[in-house]
């Protein structure tokens, strides 16, 4: 079946004063229907780029999307301004590190979750009024019939999380993509908002973009994996294959890196050097300067595409059958 959501090639740039900084660099990943895809990667990775891309959120400069597609349903949103328009923040929708920021303190919350409803359903106020009750329910805010006229300084930052899921639900959105979404709550908090929203990816059936740098949460919820690396992907999958044998050094580095890996008793190594500068990105292979494999001729000049190692994997790697193995 054809994807939900299929990113090819997409290439994002920031032109500075002191420079170009080229943040996304020929993106391609697909989404399939009822399908949790993680996007991986460290900050500075692409990763908060591309789901701004998605919804055309990249749309002044300095910042600009250079190339690429991005296909809802097989078609270009790039190529098609008015259907972009329409299809973001209705058929795809996003939620936010910050849940205080994207809400507005001078309205209600039941007010704000119903906008949507008044303004694309065209709703009266009392059915908006009833079906934001539904939705605050459905993201369990205990007592939603009594807290519908809250303001959002009245609730603790786990249930603005949860005003901020609601909102993005109200309309039925094929994708739900989550940037970060628990980074500003505390450690419990966070383990329950990632609970609801697997719950509500699974009952609702909808396809969920999870952005995250923590590998944890990518074993916990999702299906696939797309490790992001200088603005590219470098390794994609199904999350217990890529974890459980790397075809990227970039992957096994970040699994012998990271607390949560599966092998929990392995001694953690870390990744030598730092992220490179979006603004300056290594020739040939950008992980080259760290990466254990390298071999200077080929890695340093070559460009490694992302390809099939086997079915339903893929590296951007020039020795990946030597990493995978
Ligand atoms: Fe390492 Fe070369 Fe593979 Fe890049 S292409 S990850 S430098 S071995
Ligand atoms: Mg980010």
């Amino acid at each position: 079946t054809a994807p939900v959501l299929e990113v090819r090639d997409l290439s994002v740039e920031f032109r500075t004063p002191h420079g170009t900084v080229n943040a996304v660099n020929g993106v391609s990943f697909a989404l399939d229907r009822g399908e949790t895809l993680a996007i991986l990667g460290e900050s500075g990775s692409g990763k908060s780029v591309t789901a701004q891309a998605v919804m055309d959120l990249i749309d002044s400069p300095p910042g600009f999307v250079t190339g690429g597609e991005i296909l809802f349903h097989g078609q270009d949103l790039l190529a098609n301004r008015h259907l972009h328009h329409q299809v973001r923040g209705q058929s795809i929708t996003m939620i936010f590190q910050d849940a205080l920021s994207a809400l507005n303190p001078v309205f209600t919350v039941g007010w704000q979750i119903g906008e949507q409803l008044r303004v694309h359903r065209g709703m009266s106020r009392r059915d908006a009024r009833a079906r934001v009750i539904e939705l605050m329910e459905l993201v369990k805010i205990p007592y939603a019939a009594a807290r519908v006229d809250d303001y959002p300084h009245e609730f603790s930052g786990g249930m603005r999380q949860r005003v901020m899921i609601a909102m993005a639900l109200a309309l039925d959105p094929e994708v739900l993509i989550a940037d970060e979404p628990t980074t500003a709550l505390d450690v419990t908090v966070q383990a329950q908002v990632m609970a609801l929203l697997e719950d509500l990816q699974r009952d609702l059936g909808m396809s969920l973009i999870l952005i995250t740098h923590d590998l944890g949460v990518v074993t916990d919820m999702a299906h696939r994996v797309s490790v992001m690396y200088a603005g590219r992907v470098v390794e994609e999958g199904d999350v217990y294959s890529v974890f459980k044998n790397p075809a990227h050094p970039y992957t096994e580095g970040l699994m012998s890196s990271m607390p949560k890996a599966t092998h929990g008793d392995q001694k953690l190594v870390p990744i030598t050097g730092a992220p490179p500068s979006l603004a300056n990105i290594p020739s040939g292979c950008p992980f080259h300067p760290r990466c254990p494999y390298m071999r200077p001729d080929t890695c340093v000049n070559e460009h490694p595409p992302l390809r099939e190692v086997v079915a339903g994997r893929r590296s951007a790697c020039h020795f990946a059958e030597e990493v995978f193995s």
